[in-house]
């Protein structure tokens, strides 16, 4: 990491642990030094002592726990930007929950052991001590603009240079409307004053209060000059990450772009992965369509957007799911769910589709009228039963109920429509499609009629 060698302490309440990741980071790294504490207290007095690079700590510590620990290196003024990384047994909730908040930087799943470990750490040092990113450099001054855009070039950075604000304003709202379009910025260096309508310090607030992009997300290096500690109390309130006063100190302006880069890397990291657990937690990883905790958390909304309208609430339960398991066993049985979730996604690519209990789904389609909705059921009802899901007679039994008949319900109350005509469904005999009306459930018009080819040949094997 630099000339003098990494530091790197470790923090467990077990001698033992201390000593074997102590050994294979001293293995693993060259250059490396490796300090070890056994509570979070003489974890803060080694810190108080000297400059780490990096910090391991396991969640549960004697005194205090990871999470505690990070805060107060977050809070302290040497070691701010140190990444802290967990080393926990297993991905327990409650890091993932509020570990972000306390300033992880990442975690360790022990049970990967601790070969990994060791390459672990290797490589989260190799991706954090090069200096990468593109800037945002707001300077009116030419002179100041050509001496401080040379020294970030010479460094490995890549930045756009305006002279005004207003510029640097629009393409920040660029980058906020359109992320996928945009020009993208790891980070802002503005002077405080330029000259124009509006100045640095007012593109700061606008960064904060009116795009929202937070310290992490987004960090900002003010340009001030020495004398002004008005000013350079007023960034701090502002939302400024930080500031170097002019004139620029290579050194100086070095070290504050490297932290704040960090963070904001640390930040798009821990990013990719709370979606990455995101998706797996929305999502049923026997069937691949969404998880019942999804539905949940966005059926109420998705009914309700006027863009979805007419909505419809189906629900499908496969018939005599038991004696799949009894006769063919539990494998079979999940590869057969596994193939339904498949052609439930093919089929209905735009809409909600969630595992709803054990062997039940539920669908939220949009945008079709009722001829359109029930044909598209009619046609799935049929493709199963034809074929042979993991090599299993199958059929289906399904309930709908629409927005059209059945308005302004909350979503429970709509999904119970569809479950009173899919009780109807199976009491008359399975295999089939039931509507239900304001008059009560009724046979799809479609059992047995012809269906347009075109919703009938729909390859859910795609
Ligand atoms: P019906 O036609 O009335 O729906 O009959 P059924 O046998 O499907 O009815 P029931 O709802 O009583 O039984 C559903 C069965 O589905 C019970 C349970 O063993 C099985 N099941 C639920 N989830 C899974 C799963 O994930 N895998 C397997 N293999 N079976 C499951
Ligand atoms: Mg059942
Ligand atoms: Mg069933
Ligand atoms: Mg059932």
């Amino acid at each position: 990491m630099n000339e003098t060698g990494t530091r790197i302490l470790v923090v467990d309440t077990s001698a033992l642990t201390r000593e074997i990741l102590s050994r294979i980071l001293r293995e693993e790294l060259e250059h490396t030094e490796v300090v070890t504490a056994a509570s979070g207290e003489a974890a803060l007095a080694e810190l108080d002592k000297g400059r780490f690079d990096l910090i391991t700590t396991a969640l549960l510590l004697s005194d205090m726990d990871g999470l505690a620990l990070s805060r107060r290196v977050r809070e302290s003024a040497h070691h701010h930007y140190t990444p802290v990384i967990v080393v926990s047994g297993d991905a327990d909730s409650r890091l993932l929950r509020e570990g972000f908040e306390a300033g992880v930087t990442d975690y360790f799943d022990k049970s990967n052991g601790y070969k990994a470990f060791g390459a672990f750490i290797k490589s989260f040092l190799q991706r954090n001590s090069g200096l990468s990113g593109h800037i945002l450099f707001v300077e009116d001054s030419k002179t100041s603009a050509a001496v401080t855009g040379k020294l970030l070039e010479k460094h490995g950075l890549t930045f756009h240079h305006t002279d005004s604000a207003e510029e640097a304003y629009r393409l920040l709202a660029r980058m906020r409307e359109e992320p996928e379009d945009a020009e993208h910025f790891d980070m802002v260096i503005t002077d405080f004053y330029t000259v124009g309508e509006m100045t640095g310090g007012d593109l700061l607030h606008a960064i904060r209060a009116k795009f929202h992009f937070s310290q992490q997300e987004l960090p900002v290096l003010l340009l001030t000059s020495a004398d002004d500690l008005q000013t350079q109390v007023e960034i701090f309130h502002a939302g400024g990450n930080d500031f170097v006063a002019k004139p620029i100190v290579e050194e100086i302006l070095l070290a504050r772009v490297r932290a704040l880069l960090l963070i904001k890397h640390q930040y798009d990291a821990l990013k990719a992965q709370t979606e990455k657990i995101r998706w797996v937690a929305v999502t049923d990883s026997l069937t691949g369509v969404h998880s019942r905790r999804y539905l949940v958390d966005n059926g109420e909304a998705f009914l309700r957007d006027p863009a979805n309208q007419p909505t419809w609430a189906v629900i499908i339960d496969l018939d005599h799911f038991k004696r799949i398991n009894d006769t063919q066993g539990h494998i079979t049985g999940d590869h057969v769910l596994a193939e339904m979730g498949n052609v439930l996604n093919a089929r209905f690519p735009d809409d909600m589709v969630v595992r709803f209990g054990g062997e039940e789904f539920c669908i939220l389609a949009r945008r079709c009228n009722e001829e359109q909705i029930l044909t598209r059921l009619e046609a799935l009802r049929r493709d199963v039963e034809a074929r042979r899901p993991a090599g299993v007679d199958v059929t289906i039994s399904v309930g709908v109920a629409g927005t059209a008949d059945f308005p302004d319900l909350h979503i429970s109350d709509f999904l119970a429509r569809a479950d009173q005509a899919l009780y109807a469904a199976k009491e008359a005999g399975r295999n089939q499609v039931q509507l239900c009306t304001p008059r009560g459930p009724r046979l799809s018009p479609w059992h047995e009629a012809e269906i347009p080819l075109e919703t009938a040949a729909l390859d859910a094997d795609q």
